[in-house]
């Protein structure tokens, strides 16, 4: 048996004047300052008006949420009393308020308590808005969430089905002014997602065709979006659709090594964003799957009309293909054009080794790397272009 879990979307042109029809009497709104500094909270807040809905932002999330940001957070909800939570920002503001929102529906739990094979009865008090301020997490589309705890410097991936959001707005206003840079290294990460979910051991009838259409929609549009920015609105409205379609193979499919590989590498090189160091094993670890004879590289090869006779001339063509296009989004080709110095690189290799051994999302490769091969892996990476298992 398997599940299938997304939200209602509302996506495009105005999307956002979905809230002015909603019911309820208060809406809790969490995000970072920067988000209100560009007026997109404001925004939020007089749609919200018109629907005589009060709000109350709280504007305290920072990259990577912490489980006392969390914390405080669920506090602040739980003197407010909102029948709406509305996450707004990356996937650090989503993710946060997924979790304040599950902790002010059950303030007996701790964080790190939320999990998926726990029914948590949520939606008693209130429900979840998402509406994402970037193109590429998806967070909006699923129920995963990502907290630190700075105690033991460890990453918290946790989530529960009931935690996905009610509502995804998926505006394309928001997305219309980022810079370049950001544009570049989320958009490389729906990349990521929709391949790793397409070639992963839990990919599924129902999540192949979000996997394959999100990787059109990259390729056709990434390039353009980053080259013209806000010019270009139909390339921003794409990528924006994009990144939703990918979030919802994340938890109803999976991320696999590249992931595990990207969070291990990107735990420690943290100058290094998760969409740009991710992006890098991508091509690697294509190759060491494809190498085995395992991976459906070639089907997603015919889509983008590339040559692929069979899967090892499909995989090879992907892989030339997702080199071109890092070069016409300027995205480095190798950990080391990354910037990241190879002594440093060396020191740490022990420690990423085996965080990549007790990623879950390496279980689900369909070609499980040994110690040593996850150590090529990262040699290659770190080098770029050629692998050979
Ligand atoms: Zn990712």
């Amino acid at each position: 048996m398997w599940f299938f879990k997304c939200p209602e979307f509302c996506f495009g042109e105005d999307a956002l004047t979905r809230l002015a029809s909603l019911q309820g009497k208060r809406a809790f709104i969490v995000t970072d300052e920067n988000i209100v500094e560009l007026g997109f909270a404001t925004a939020v807040q007089e749609q919200l008006v018109s629907a005589n809905i009060q709000s109350q932002v709280f504007a305290e999330v920072e990259p990577d949420p912490s489980i006392q940001t969390v914390k405080r957070g669920a506090e602040a909800m739980l003197a407010y009393e909102p029948d709406w939570v509305v996450g707004l920002g990356g996937g650090s503001s989503m993710d946060a308020a997924k979790a304040m929102w599950i902790l002010y529906e059950r303030p007996d739990l701790e964080p790190a308590e939320i999990n998926p094979f726990d029914e948590l009865n949520l939606r008693q008090k209130a429900r979840l808005i998402c509406i994402p301020t970037t193109a590429g997490t998806g967070s909006e589309s699923n129920y995963g969430i990502v907290l630190t705890d700075p105690a033991d410097k460890r990453k918290l991936t946790l989530g529960s089905r009931e935690a996905t959001p009610d509502l995804a707005i998926v505006d394309p206003a928001f997305t219309a002014q980022l810079p370049r840079q950001i544009t570049a290294d989320t958009g490389i990460d729906v990349l990521s997602h929709a391949i790793e979910a397409y070639n992963c051991t839990w990919a599924n009838d129902y999540t192949d065709g979000l996997c394959l259409q999100a990787v059109r929609m990259v390729f056709a549009y990434l390039p353009r979006a980053v080259a013209h920015g806000a010019d270009d609105f139909e390339a921003r409205e794409k990528m924006a659709n994009a990144a939703s379609i990918a979030g919802m193979v994340l938890g109803n499919s999976q991320v696999a090594l590249a992931h595990a590989l990207g969070h291990s590498a990107g735990g420690i090189f943290k100058q290094v964003p998760h969409g740009r160091i991710t992006a890098v094993f991508l091509p690697t670890t294509i190759q060491f799957i494809a190498q085995a004879g395992l991976g459906r590289y070639r089907d997603i090869a015919q889509l983008l009309h590339l040559p692929a006779r069979d899967e090892t001339e499909g995989a090879a063509s992907l892989v030339d293909a997702i080199y071109q296009l890092f070069g016409d989004i300027e995205q480095p080709q190798s950990l080391a054009a990354a910037g990241i110095p190879a002594a440093e690189f060396e020191e740490a290799m022990p420690l990423m080794i085996e965080h990549v051994d007790f990623d879950a999302n390496t279980l689900m490769s369909p070609r499980i790397p040994e110690t040593s091969e996850v150590e090529k892996l990262l040699l290659y990476a770190y080098n770029g272009r050629a692998v050979d298992f």
